[in-house]
């Protein structure tokens, strides 16, 4: 059987895949079986923020492995506690709390939420606002906290207690707002939803308003954090603090992570026995994301994300079938003439790792990407773009 053949008889089919096997690759360049050669600007979701097979990775994570590669939650370990150091030195909040996926980061931040509020109100004021649109998750609580009707199904029933408003309309929220609300969750760059970048006044009021009602904001930062658009956390480019955010794909650099971090206010609310995972704080995993973080807080590499950012959109600007471009960092929707799903196969077959969301065509390449690779990306998808045109 060939790899695809096993696949669709062993895997639950909870994908639609493309019609390729990848079985190595380099900084921004994948290979398949077949050894034909792949400009990737997907980065698997945003996972491989340094590419593929980064060599100080490698190395962190490898030294890592031959170290000691697990330790359960009863022990102390260097590479959580430096990481966690980290992140909240650099933030400004005060501590996290270790999972395994951008879904567990939420959920962990919903019940800190949860709690936080239950601790100081009691019953009752549990309800969380989040946006139309959004994307949080595919855990039960997570489908629930995600504002679009087509994840509301087969499952039910569904976490209880999540009201959703339009995004960028303060009143809405304003309006939503009631002496049940603990929390608002949002986005500051709605990926899955098709790269729509919020309003910053929207999202300075609606932080004004939550922090004056004792509303906690919680940021999900799963696929803008970890450098994405040109800053560590997105919430930097809009000058606000969250309550709690969470940090995900991005940040492991290729292995599973997934942070919770909590402001000053929230340092107390979880103690022992109430969240928990496993896997969660994995020394080989940690060790990749002190290797990442390390690499992104380096002076001038997120300078550099901000000029590839714009070198990259100006050069998708001026290819025809590309209406518009939204760009935050190197975290890319584009607007382009025609079925971005189509194109986006099509950019597959001629060599080019494209992704979509929603209606547009979505790039989310590694933050290592080169000029050079960049002109590849865009004359792949200029080609593709034209041979779709003709037809
Ligand atoms: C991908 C994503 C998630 C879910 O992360 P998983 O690691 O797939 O659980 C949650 N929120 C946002 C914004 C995401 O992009």
């Amino acid at each position: 059987m060939t790899t695809k053949e096993k696949d669709l008889k062993y895997i639950m089919r909870t994908y639609g895949r493309y019609d390729v096997a990848l079985v190595r690759g380099k900084g921004a360049v994948a290979w398949d079986e077949d050894g034909k050669k792949y400009i990737d600007v997907s980065s698997g979701i945003g996972v491989n923020s340094l590419g593929y097979c980064d060599d100080g990775w490698i190395a962190a994570v490898t030294r890592q492995a031959s170290t000691v590669q697990h330790v359960s939650n009863y022990f102390y370990n260097e590479q959580p506690a430096n990481l966690a150091e980290k992140l909240c030195e650099y933030t400004g909040m005060a501590k996290v709390c270790f999972g395994n996926s951008g879904a567990e980061a939420n959920e962990c931040a919903i019940k800190v939420a949860r709690k936080y509020s239950f601790d100081k109100y009691g019953e009752g004021r549990s309800d969380i606002i989040t946006l139309c649109n959004s994307f949080h998750g595919r855990t039960v609580t997570t489908l629930s906290a995600t504002g679009q009707d087509v994840f509301h199904n087969y499952f039910f029933p569904f976490t209880e207690g999540f009201k959703y408003v339009e995004a960028d309309d303060i009143s809405a929220l304003k309006a939503a707002a009631d002496e049940k609300t603990c929390a608002v969750m949002l986005e500051l760059i709605q990926g899955e939803g098709g790269v729509n970048i919020l309003d910053r006044e929207y999202v300075r009021q609606l932080v004004d308003f939550c922090g004056e009602r004792d509303i906690l904001v919680i940021i999900d930062e799963v696929q803008t954090g970890a450098g994405r658009t040109g800053k560590l956390f997105a919430f930097e480019n809009y000058g606000v603090k969250p309550d709690l955010a969470t940090v995900a794909k991005g940040l492991g650099g290729g292995l599973p992570i997934g942070v919770c971090m909590c402001s000053e206010k929230l340092r107390d609310v979880m103690s022992p026995s109430t969240h928990g995972t496993t896997f969660g704080a994995n020394p080989v995993v940690c060790a990749g994301a002190n290797y990442v973080f390390d690499t992104l807080t380096a002076e001038g590499f997120l300078d550099g994300v901000n000029e590839k950012g714009a070198y990259l959109e100006k050069k998708l600007l001026a290819l025809e079938g590309v209406r518009s471009v939204r760009r935050m960092g190197l975290m890319v929707g584009i607007e382009i003439e025609g079925d971005a799903h189509d194109i986006a196969a099509k950019c597959v077959q001629n060599g080019l790792l494209i992704i979509t969301a929603k209606d547009v065509l979505r790039m989310l390449p590694p933050l290592v990407i080169t000029r050079e690779e960049i002109d590849e990306a865009v004359k792949i998808l200029d080609k593709t773009l034209k041979e779709t045109g003709e037809k």
